[in-house]
């Protein structure tokens, strides 16, 4: 997708803080972060959202990225994964991202 901000992330094409890389996916940290850890997994290939096709091969490299964030980040308390699916969810980039929150007590806030 030329015009897909995070194509061009996973492309090195604009610059991120990475967390994570594989083949498959990347995490990077969330420019407007909304807790003390907030890092975005992403499928290197575009899909729009999570029901968009995603195969399970991507699905499990998008979990065991969530592990290696959570390594990484020390979030050895817990932490919260959220997809935002549609506009009406409030996704507004529309390539799929999981949104990987900790680093305090997240309490019942949504995001
Ligand atoms: P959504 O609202 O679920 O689509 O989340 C999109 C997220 O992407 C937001 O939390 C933004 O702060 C984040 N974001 C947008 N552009 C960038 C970027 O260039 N780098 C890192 N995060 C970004």
């Amino acid at each position: 997708m030329d015009d897909c901000i995070f194509c061009k992330i996973a492309a090195h094409e604009i610059p991120s803080t990475v967390v994570y890389e594989d083949d498959l996916v990347m995490a990077f940290d969330d420019l407007n972060p909304q807790a003390p850890v907030h890092t975005l997994v992403i499928p290197k290939q575009h899909y729009a959202n999570i029901v968009d096709g995603v195969p399970a091969e991507t699905l499990a490299a998008m979990t065991h990225a969530i592990q290696e964030v959570a390594k990484a980040k020390g979030l050895d308390d817990g932490f919260r994964v959220i997809a935002n699916t549609g506009a009406a969810a409030g996704q507004t980039v529309m390539h799929f991202h999981m949104h990987v929150l900790g680093g305090k007590d997240l309490g019942e806030n949504l995001l």
